[in-house]
């Protein structure tokens, strides 16, 4: 099947076949049809954790997705024995499966708000775990609860922070607001300041309905010291305040372009990883490891794809007390089949007939199945979205000439190292 995108810059005619640029000249299409077709999914079982440490928040943000922390069934809290079940479980399969890197995510509600067990979880994986293992350990969170210890503590086991964040004091406070109502940045700004002094802190924007200007939170956030962004849009965005999202995300290319001529070098995760996929020639069929190496835990044991199917009964593959790595790999192999048929094999799926499918690997179940209650079937907005970063991005790497590349890619490197993306 040929997946091919055509496009032109500077009067040069360019064709996309799914995995290579190449100018077009008349008829050269046999060179896409010979397009080599393997795929790539990753096939060494689950890898990464993420905890649900506790399900509560001290943040009410406008748009949070899991109810204030609550998600459906209102506060819990991890208790040790759970989470030790999980360590044992990744453990296992490291051991199962071959892998010297595994990691555990630490998610919730607010995690840093069950620091004790972040602290005993740590301790017991390390204690636990073979010495030719090594285990990275991510953190999603408000950044409101740091002190001195916790971060001294997070320097040691050298934690990869993300860091919930949505542009300057207006925008942040906007919706990211405590329980009486007040702004959360002049909190976390003295928080932040510190950590940017020993981590490379992933800011992490949500786009919604008052901060939808993609290229004004990334320049506000970038004047406040941060180099590495990941934004994803907020499923209630309006379309009129998506269509505002949409241009202001094509803008960000052209930015994004003339920073790389200046050699000012950031990390924009939505953009690097698509074009690190193109020029390390990296094919995927599947949007992310969810259900494949990651997994999610949360607070009561329950286990799910990852943390946004907390309290979805549709998709609860069991429980940390009675699951074996036998049944996560039945669920591996079930999600990899549907995967392929649904992506490679259906003639009727949108995807299958994609040029950005090795790019893109479709739907977020979880948008999918919010939308249409099934996982695989595309939402148009999500395509409309991804569509437009796989086009500028081709178009950007095209733009940019060998050495530019090059430049570029040694600072990502550099600003990938000890770091982890899921
Ligand atoms: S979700 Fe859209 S962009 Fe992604 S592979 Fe499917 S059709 Fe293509
Ligand atoms: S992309 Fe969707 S399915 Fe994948 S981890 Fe994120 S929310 Fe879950």
């Amino acid at each position: 099947m040929n997946r091919v995108w055509n496009f032109e810059i500077d009067s040069i005619k360019y064709v996309f076949d799914g995995n290579n640029i190449i100018i077009k000249k008349e008829n050269n299409i046999k060179n896409i049809e010979n397009a080599d077709e393997t795929i790539f999914i990753d096939k060494k079982g689950l890898r990464t954790l993420a905890l649900n440490v506790i399900n509560d928040c001290n943040l009410k943000c406008d748009y949070c997705f899991a109810n204030f922390g609550y998600y459906k069934d209102g506060k819990t809290v991890m208790k040790f024995e759970i989470a030790k079940k999980a360590v044992d479980l990744l453990l296992n399969s490291a051991i199962e499966n071959g892998n010297k890197e595994i990691t555990i995510a630490f998610f919730g509600g607010e995690p840093l708000l069950n620091f004790d067990l972040i602290k005993k979880v740590v301790d017991y994986a390390e204690k636990t775990k073979s010495d030719n293992l090594e285990i990275k350990y991510l953190i999603t969170t408000n950044g409101t609860l740091f002190d001195l210890e916790k971060i001294k503590f997070m320097k040691k086991y050298k934690f990869q922070i993300t860091l919930s964040i949505d542009g300057g004091k207006e925008l942040h406070n906007s919706n990211r607001k405590f329980i009486n109502g007040k702004g959360s940045f002049e909190v976390i700004q003295n928080n932040f300041e510190l950590l940017l002094k020993s981590f490379v802190v992933n800011a992490r924007i949500t786009i919604n309905n008052k901060n939808y200007n993609i290229l004004k939170s990334i320049k506000e956030l970038k004047n406040l010291g941060f180099r590495r962004f990941t934004f994803a849009p907020d499923y209630n965005l309006s379309q009129e305040n998506f269509e505002k999202y949409l241009e202001s995300l094509s803008s960000l290319f052209e930015y994004y372009y003339n920073l790389i001529l200046k050699k000012e070098y950031i990390d924009i995760t939505n953009i690097t990883r698509v074009l690190m996929n193109i020029l390390f020639r990296i094919k995927k069929i599947n949007h992310c490891n969810a259900g494949l190496t990651y997994f999610s835990v949360a607070t009561n044991g329950n286990i799910y794809r990852c943390p946004r199917f907390t309290d979805e009964k549709d998709f609860l593959l069991g429980n940390i007390n009675n699951l074996e790595i036998k049944d996560i790999n039945y669920h591996i192999k079930k999600l990899r089949k549907n995967i392929i048929n649904y992506h490679m094999n259906s003639l009727t799926h949108k995807c299958n007939k994609c040029p950005f499918l090795f790019l893109c690997g479709g739907a977020c179940y979880h948008y999918s199945y919010i939308n249409n209650k099934t996982e695989f079937d595309v939402v148009e907005r999500e395509c409309t979205e991804k569509t437009l970063i796989y086009e500028e991005t081709i178009k950007l790497i095209t733009k940019l000439n060998v050495e530019q590349r090059k430049d570029f890619i040694l600072s990502l490197k550099t600003i990938w190292k000890n770091t982890k993306l899921l």
